[in-house]
């Protein structure tokens, strides 16, 4: 490559000119280049360099020569510099500034903040890790599959739906695609899986909850009880950390992230073990009571002092918590717990699932007891009369477990255009 001519396109990441020579830092994709230009050999080009607004984009043709000094280890002496994009001043936001940004900001501005490195590799990460879980799931025997996303009724209670006009009637954006999947464990496609969005009109900000986020659902039948199900959640999360730690080597560098193996099988605590352990680090927490975000933080904390896990799951949740979620088991020894679990990645629920009720006797009791119309849920309802196997599954935040696996402070982080009570644009 060295004394050839070469062309290379970016963005103008900074122009430093000393005088009698000038050094253009040209960023792509890959990395930065320096592109050196001396007055004395075109007084031209070196007035064109010195006038080029910062993140214009431009297309400079050269010798590439070798350079100790250079970052990348050349840099390039241009013949011919074009301008293709020349960029406003100021910059809405720096991409190169040492005081870093607000997150509104940032958001505000997403293609810009998107130019920082770092940035960048958090949503590589993403999609090395989707491809980890799918590829996983496909060697697993999972069929993907898609449902619909406007829906007739909702399945994780009214509070958080999106209303939307569907020609004549209301509908609503899907919060799961819980009744869908359970639909298609009577149909044969015995182990499915969908990455997908789902929406939910969340009341209040927090730093893990978005109104529009990428779930990962999961639902096998003929299973035994929620421990198959786990199963598969744990594989998931072990293949897809082994995906991640093998091919995002650069990205997880250019975040200062290093992926440890997480101790497996990943430890199980039961609900009433964990209320016990966050009152013992002095949580008021009643027994039946949701552990919430900081009973989970501070069951984290524990985890990793007395176990080093990361990872683990919370099991038996007693059946007073989960009475909305209409369509778990609940266990038939007792009654009043059911075989749902949780997992949790340093301290935050990231997914959530179990065996279902397959009998419908038992599921429309429990629809019942939530008072829940019968009628609207007839098409999921039906295929519980025409022979339904006991199936089980799951969902999994994506952005969740991408925000706890790279230790970001907020799930927005995760999200390349998040929706939130405040945020429809960009
Ligand atoms: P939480 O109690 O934390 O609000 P949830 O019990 O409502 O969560 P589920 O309905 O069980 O969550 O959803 C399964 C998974 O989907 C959760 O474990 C989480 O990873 C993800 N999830 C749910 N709601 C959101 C949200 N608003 N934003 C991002 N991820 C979410």
């Amino acid at each position: 490559m060295f004394g050839k001519e070469v062309t290379v396109g970016g963005w103008v990441q900074d122009v430093r000119n000393l005088g009698g020579i000038s050094f253009l830092q040209l960023r792509d994709s890959r990395g930065v280049i320096q592109i050196t230009t001396l007055k004395k050999r075109s007084m031209e080009l070196f007035d064109l360099v010195a006038s080029i607004p910062r993140e214009s984009v431009v297309l400079v043709t050269g010798e590439a020569k070798q350079s100790k000094e250079a970052r990348a280890g050349f840099e390039v002496l241009p013949s011919r510099i074009d301008i293709l994009n020349k960029a406003e001043t100021p910059l809405p936001l720096g991409v190169v500034d040492k005081v870093g940004a607000d997150l509104d900001t940032r958001l505000n501005n997403r293609f810009m903040d998107l130019r920082k490195e770092e940035v960048r590799a958090t949503f590589r990460i993403k999609s090395i890790t989707l491809q980890g879980i799918r590829g996983y799931l496909s060697a697993q025997g999972f069929t993907e599959v898609s449902t619909p996303k406007i829906v007739a009724a909702g399945a994780e209670g009214g509070s958080t739906l999106f209303q939307v006009r569907y020609f004549d009637r209301n509908a609503y954006l899907a919060q799961s695609p819980q009744l869908y999947k359970q639909n298609l464990m009577a149909t044969g496609l015995d182990r499915i899986f969908e990455i997908a969005p789902a929406f939910r009109a969340e009341a209040s900000d927090t730093i893990r909850h978005i109104a529009e986020f990428a779930s990962l659902d999961v639902e096998l039948a003929f299973i035994n009880s929620s421990e198959d199900v786990m199963e598969v959640a744990e594989g998931i999360v072990v293949n897809s950390l082994n995906h991640v730690r093998e091919h995002a080597k650069a990205e997880l560098k250019a975040l200062g992230v290093e992926l440890g193996e997480p101790l497996t099988p990943f430890p199980r605590v039961k609900y009433a073990d964990a209320v016990e352990m966050v009152r013992s680090k002095g949580m008021k927490l009643e027994h039946g009571e949701d552990l919430g975000t900081e009973g989970e933080k501070l069951l984290g904390d524990v985890m990793m002092a007395e176990k080093k896990a990361e990872l683990y799951f919370i099991t038996e949740f007693p059946t007073a918590l989960k009475r909305s979620t209409f369509y778990a088991k609940r266990r038939d020894d007792d009654p009043e717990l059911t075989g749902y679990f949780d997992l949790d990645y340093k301290g935050q629920e990231i997914v959530s699932g179990g065996q279902r009720e397959h009998r419908y006797d038992v599921l429309t009791e429990q629809m019942r007891e939530n008072n829940l119309s019968l009628e609207s849920f007839e098409f999921y309802l039906k295929a519980f009369r025409y022979g339904m196997p006991p199936h089980g599954g799951f969902g999994f935040g994506v952005e969740r477990y991408v925000q706890k696996m790279l230790g970001l402070p907020n799930i927005r982080e995760a999200v390349l255009y998040p929706r939130d009570r405040s945020r429809l644009t960009p």
